[in-house]
């Protein structure tokens, strides 16, 4: 998509994120993770990024921080040209940028009705759900009646829609997705991440995905980052970085990607 230069929706630069791991020992600290070793990455308005990476690679911890719910060691994340490190008002963020997550049973909570857990972001934000629910509801593919079941009451595929339909709620400028399809039935993923990229289309959001597999990737997004031990080792298009992989790890990621080709 056509994007005016110089005016990325995400830009990060040289992002580093240390962890410390419980100590062993009484006299000594525990061991460093270092999860994130210079990370720089920037997304333009209306762009499909995909991250893809083995597990450990370092892309939750990466997500984290360009949500605003982590805070690296060093480096800098401009969202929408404003500076998100260090700064503690991100009201403007969490009405921007929404979040699905890797498991839908975790991430909703199971005591509130469907009509309540969509409408959330938008109690939360001080906005008036009205018919909203019922609306994001029929876009994701879920008749009227789900607003009064419980999470519980539906299918892994379900709940995931559950959680695209609170996710859209706010009108967010991008949607970030950590491993949406990943807990879910083999014989769902393909439809949740068709339904995924027809919203984003629809709805003219910008995407971060994230997943550990590039067939996945490469279904709902036009670019990608590749990350290893916690660098990202090769960005492009994805269908050439698919064609023709230039580093050893993207060829052994490939050589690794599984079954969901003829699925989907
Ligand atoms: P991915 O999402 O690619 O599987 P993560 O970002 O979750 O990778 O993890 C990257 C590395 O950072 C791993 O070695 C992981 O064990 C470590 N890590 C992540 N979160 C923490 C934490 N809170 N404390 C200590 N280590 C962590
Ligand atoms: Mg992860």
């Amino acid at each position: 998509m056509a994007t005016p230069a110089g005016t990325p929706v995400i830009e990060a630069s040289d992002l580093t994120r240390v962890f410390r791991r419980p100590k062993t020992s009484l006299t000594r600290p525990g061991e460093e993770v270092h999860a994130l070793k210079g990370v720089s990455l920037s997304v333009a308005r209306g762009e499909r990024f995909g991250i893809v990476g083995e597990s450990g690679s370092g892309k939750s911890t990466l997500l984290k921080l360009l949500c605003g719910l982590d805070q690296p060691t060093s480096g800098s994340i401009l969202f929408d040209g404003k500076e998100i490190v260090g700064r503690r008002d991100l009201r403007f963020l969490r009405n921007d940028l929404q979040i699905v997550f890797q498991d839908p049973m975790s991430s909703l909570d199971p005591r509130m009705k469907v009509r309540d857990i969509v409408a959330e972001p938008l109690v939360a934000l001080g906005l008036p759900a009205g018919d909203r629910v019922a609306q994001l509801l029929k876009e994701v593919g879920l008749p009227p009646a789900a607003a009064d079941r419980y999470p519980h009451q539906f299918s892994g595929g379900q709940r995931q829609r559950i959680a695209i339909a609170r996710a859209l709620a706010p009108k967010p400028k991008v949607l970030v997705a950590d491993e949406p399809v990943s807990a879910l039935d083999v014989s769902v993923r393909g439809q949740i991440l068709n339904l995924l990229a027809d919203l984003i289309d629809s709805h003219g959001l910008t995407l971060v995905f994230v997943s550990h597999d590039l067939s996945v990737v490469r279904h709902v997004c036009e670019s990608v980052a590749v990350m290893s031990e916690g660098q990202v080792v090769e960005r492009g298009q994805v269908d050439e970085i698919w064609a023709d992989p230039q580093h050893e790890y993207t060829r052994t990621l490939l050589r690794a990607v599984p079954t969901l080709e003829g699925l989907l």
